[in-house]
């Protein structure tokens, strides 16, 4: 059985002036379809970094990184955004999402980029708004949403070309308590119906509804636990 997410080894150094910095020390993970996975650990240990490289947004300096089978350190600049594209979704802590569009055209927005049809576009973005509860804000601009409600607009565009990885940074972060626990509960929803789904995160109630927790210290992993399991 091959994982969905293979990283073998891998290292990242972000090179500055004086000396690189070692964001990663040789990191090996491997994610099967299915999981519900969260990456915990200390401000600065290489969370986000493996994150990147795991959603194929960063090559690693070393190593290698399979998603479904392929190396995408060997797929050119288009190859790798085509991928990501159709095999990732993406979800950040500050939401990102086009001030000028509509929660639905938000949403439609990498359908569009992945040559959906308009009407095809419009409708499985509708599907989409109402799946993460807010088919009654679709025309909603993000200055007239919550945080919270934006953060569920961002994990909708996330799925739009559904993604056989969701992948999330922080994604309760920016968020207060209570609704984050919305976010988190999506998430569980998510994975429940077959999503998988890595996040990385400080909150201690994200880490517990995941499956499988993996701590990271100094750039590399130092534990790898299914709680209770
Ligand atoms: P975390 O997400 O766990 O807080 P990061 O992966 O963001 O950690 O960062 C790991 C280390 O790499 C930190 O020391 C950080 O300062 C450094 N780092 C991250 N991104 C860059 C970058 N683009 N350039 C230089 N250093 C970076
Ligand atoms: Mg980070």
């Amino acid at each position: 059985m091959t994982a969905l997410v293979r990283a073998r080894d891998v290292r990242r150094d972000y090179p500055l002036e004086r000396e690189a910095v070692h964001a990663l020390r040789g990191v090996s993970l491997e994610i099967e379809k299915g999981e519900y996975l969260a990456i915990v650990g200390p401000s600065g240990c290489g969370k986000s970094s493996l994150l990147n490289l795991l959603g194929a947004i960063d090559a690693p300096t070393s190593g290698t990184v399979e998603i479904e089978g392929r190396n995408v350190g060997s797929l050119g600049d288009r190859e790798v955004t085509e991928f990501r594209l159709r095999h990732i979704g993406f979800v950040f802590q500050r939401f990102y999402l086009l001030p000028i569009l509509s929660a639905c055209e938000n949403v439609e927005l990498p359908m569009a980029e992945a040559g959906v049809p308009a009407a095809e576009r419009r409708q499985r973005s509708e599907e989409l708004l109402r799946y993460v509860d807010l088919g009654d804000r679709a025309r909603h601009r993000p200055s007239q949403l919550s945080g919270g409600e934006q953060q569920r607009v961002a994990i909708a565009r996330a799925l739009a070309n559904r993604p056989s990885l969701l992948l999330a940074d922080e994604p309760t972060g920016e968020l207060d308590a209570r609704t984050g626990q919305e976010i988190i509960s999506l998430f569980g929803r998510l994975n429940a119906d077959g999503t998988t789904v890595v996040v990385v995160t400080h909150d201690e109630s994200l880490a517990r509804a995941a499956r499988r927790v993996v701590h990271m210290r100094d750039g590399q992993i130092v534990q790898d636990e299914v709680p209770g399991g």
